[in-house]
């Protein structure tokens, strides 16, 4: 992180020494102040892209039109933007010009929120025009001026504006929801792609119940662009605005490592079906990959609900897979005796039994068909239940029986 940091304070001299002003802003500059590590930086300069090029090696013109280049430097990159305003938005999403400007207060006042819109320079100093540095002590989410206005430009804002005050821990101004209650409904202007990487971050965050308690109560989630399954949009804050508890026997979302296992544990609280668990991922544009494994979760806390026996387990990995119950063990808050069951299990797919398909149609003298699977899901069975040992004899014995009472 210092490194980081360096690297970036050492771009800014060069374009310093270059008689150019500039930066670092943003986000590096909040999380540095707050103490946390910083992932990416960002810096803002009065140098033109073409200056800014000229000033580095190796750079990439990002977002010419918008004024940003990115500078690579000892194996790190940089996001160099010269310093600009943006006018119009009149879609609530994009502005419709961006002009160039020479001061680096105007560049901060086109940013969403005070915490937003600090700058460091060469020497280390700090320009916050906004006190947003009196807002990071005091834990407040706070617009760059009106609040009703700045949303209504940029309905996005309003989602970033939760998902940093759920990220730090940080309370909105009542400003701030008061204009996400005015503006709502513009966030049916935003893509739902980018409704959708608001929300993954937020999940993947570090306080996903808050976010999601936020989330419920602005009633954000019933104005994007495309509708979501309704128990979704209550959300986990919904349990608590309509009295409920979080279910008991699920971890809270903070407490689960990964991101995919948090969305599966929030949609098995709210009580969301499968389908409905697909539909969210798919109108959010998550990958299918995504979708298929949340689904699968979702799918396997429903076999779960009804009988928590040891067969029932078992037959439940069979059906939906050894990673679908390794996903919702994770969303359990206790597992142990499942942790168990789960490790002693030797074999959970039929790839895995000591007979082939064609050595049952062999010994069993029929032609393959659609029994051959059968057969195998039974041995499998018949196996992961411990009623049978996993060796080619006694499988192909037991085909034999099988057959027979098949008959
Ligand atoms: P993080 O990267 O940790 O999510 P960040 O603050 O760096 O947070 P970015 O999306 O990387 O967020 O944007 C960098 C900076 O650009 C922000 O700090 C803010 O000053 C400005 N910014 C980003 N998005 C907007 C927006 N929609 N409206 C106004 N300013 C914005
Ligand atoms: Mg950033």
């Amino acid at each position: 992180t210092e490194s980081l940091w360096n690297s970036g304070l050492e771009i800014v001299r060069v374009l310093y020494s270059r008689g150019h002003e500039a930066y670092l802003v943003g986000g590096s500059v909040r999380d540095r102040l707050l103490g946390r590590s910083l992932h990416d930086i960002d810096i803002a300069t009065s140098a033109l892209p073409e200056e800014v090029t000229a000033a580095f090696n190796r750079t990439i013109p990002t977002g010419l039109k918008h004024g940003t280049v990115t500078v690579f430097e000892g194996g790190r990159h940089f996001e160099v933007t010269t310093f600009r305003t943006e006018s119009g938005y009149s879609d609530a999403r994009r502005p419709d010009r961006v002009a160039f400007v020479r001061d680096l207060r105007e560049d901060l006042s086109r940013r969403d929120f005070t915490i937003n819109a600090l700058a460091v320079g060469v020497d280390g100093e700090l320009t916050d025009p906004f006190d947003g540095r009196r807002d990071l002590r005091d834990g407040r989410i706070r617009c760059v001026g009106d609040a009703d206005r700045r949303f209504g430009e940029d309905a996005l804002r309003m989602l970033r504006a939760i998902r940093f005050a759920a990220e730090f821990r940080f309370s909105l101004s009542l400003s701030v929801w008061r204009g996400i209650r005015r503006q709502a409904e513009r966030l049916g202007l935003v893509s739902m792609e980018r409704v959708g990487a608001e929300w993954d971050k937020m999940m993947a965050g570090s306080d996903p119940d808050r976010a999601c308690g936020l989330l419920a109560r602005s009633g954000l989630l019933s104005c994007v662009k495309e509708p979501l399954p309704e128990v979704v949009t209550a959300g986990p804050g919904g349990l608590t605005v309509r009295g409920e508890e979080w279910p008991h026997g699920l971890r809270c979302l903070r407490e689960i490592g990964d991101t995919d296992v948090r969305w599966s544990a929030f949609l098995a609280a709210v009580g969301a079906s499968p389908e409905e668990a697909g539909a969210l991922f798919r109108t959010l544009r998550f990958s299918g990959r995504r979708e298929s494994r949340v689904t699968a979760a979702v799918v396997f806390q429903r076999r779960m609900e009804s009988s928590h026996d040891r067969a029932s387990f078992i037959t439940a990995i069979l059906d939906v897979g050894r990673s679908a119950a390794r996903d919702w063990l994770d969303m359990q808050a206790e597992g142990g005796r499942f942790r168990d069951w789960l490790a002693e299990l030797t074999v959970d797919t039929m790839g895995q039994l000591a007979v082939k398909g064609d050595q049952l149609a062999l010994r069993l003298d029929k032609p393959a068909g659609p029994w051959v699977a059968r057969l195998l899901r039974y041995l499998l069975g018949e196996v992961a239940h411990g009623r049978l040992t996993n060796e080619k004899a006694k499988l192909l014995k037991a085909s034999e029986e099988w057959q027979d009472a098949e008959q």
